[in-house]
């Protein structure tokens, strides 16, 4: 990939301080590393879980993004919700939009937004929905490729779950890909910052999305990430920023295909073994919080039907071969071993 779609800044707006800090930051690390930053972001008007959550500073920071367009030459984006949303952006002369994944689940609110930019050449980037609905996302594509004078984009943030995971929103991969498939023309962009929650997992998320051939990146970047007003976990710093960007191998850099293939191979299984590691800690965080309340409770630590049901689970999902039967009875050997063994120190 020649030039991939890079999108950062911060979740939100806060100050004037905080944008142009952040921005100003970005331009000097980029220039420095010969990064180029497609569009600015910042929400303006936030969709907060919470009513006393920061709803973001609202429409005065369309003038503060206008003044950094005019100083970094940073093309600035911002979330429009509401077809309000999108006439004070055109009097403000802000022309770069995205719909969040709140919006996307409803199509009336859609197509009200379409209709209000309908006469506006623009750009707009619409995430996928909060549900894993490809035809709700796509059909929001349509609604807006169907104006005929927007730019249209997709952004990948991964999807509302309820299970246990080490990320925020599962990727669900196969979903953009499918996006992909039926809209070859459209750019695909990822947004590992709202896929992991985690600054850790930005990097190898990123490459997972590069690798399956998505066209950029936007990643929720604030100069002081631990003082943010809103999603302060997962948001990095400029300098993170750069040099996450200057880690990921971008396809155009590749070269034989046999490298290509085992490089793709490699990158989802690290992936893969991040999370059997977070998920392996996690299990004995709850061995041991099982441990203390057997103790409190006088109960034994070693409770052979539990045990059995765990065996049960793991060889209802086992693959049906004797090498990994093998595999499978020394590891759930070596798991209760050690459940056993930390039960008895809390005892
Ligand atoms: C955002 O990008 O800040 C945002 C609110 O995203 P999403 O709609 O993906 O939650
Ligand atoms: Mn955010």
């Amino acid at each position: 990939m020649s030039n991939p779609i890079i999108i950062a800044g911060p979740c939100a707006a806060e100050s004037r301080e905080q944008l142009f800090g952040t921005a100003q930051q970005i331009a000097d690390i980029f220039s420095e590393k010969g990064i180029s930053l497609t569009y600015f972001r910042a929400g303006i008007w936030k969709p907060r879980s919470n009513p006393d959550d920061f709803s973001g500073a609202g429409r005065q920071a369309l003038s503060w993004l206008r003044e950094i367009e005019r100083d970094f030459h940073f093309a600035p984006c911002v979330e429009i919700a509401r077809p309000e949303h999108a006439a004070a952006c055109a009097e403000e002369g802000i022309t770069n939009f995205w719909i969040g994944s709140r919006t996307t689940v409803n199509p009336f609110l859609v197509q009200e937004i379409a209709d209000a930019i309908s006469g506006l050449p623009c750009t707009v980037m619409v995430k996928n929905p909060i549900n894993p609905d490809l035809n709700l996302w796509a059909g929001g594509i349509e609604r807006f490729l169907k104006n005929g004078n927007s730019k249209v984009l997709a952004i990948h943030r991964g999807f509302s779950q309820n299970s246990e995971s080490i990320y925020r929103n599962a990727p669900i991969w196969q979903i953009p890909i499918e996006l992909k498939l039926r809209f070859p023309e459209i750019p695909l962009i990822c947004d590992p910052s709202h896929i992991t929650g985690d600054p850790s997992l930005i990097a190898s998320v990123s490459q997972i999305a590069l690798d399956f051939g998505f066209d950029g990146l936007m990643i929720e970047t604030h100069i002081n990430p631990a003082a943010a007003l809103s999603d302060s976990k997962q948001q990095i710093t400029p300098a993170m920023l750069a040099e996450i960007i200057s880690s990921l191998i971008f396809k155009s850099q590749t070269t034989s295909p046999t490298e290509e293939a085992l490089r793709k191979q490699r990158t989802i299984l690290y992936n893969i073994d991040s999370q059997i590691a977070e998920l392996l800690v996690k299990r004995m965080q709850i061995i041991d919080n099982i441990a203390v309340i057997k103790k409190d409770n006088n109960l034994p630590f070693v409770q052979p039907q539990q045990w059995g049901k765990v065996v049960e689970n793991y060889k209802s999902k086992a693959l049906d071969d004797q090498q990994y039967k093998i595999f499978l009875d020394k590891f759930l050997e070596l798991l209760h071993q050690q459940s056993i063994e930390r039960q008895s120190k809390k005892q």
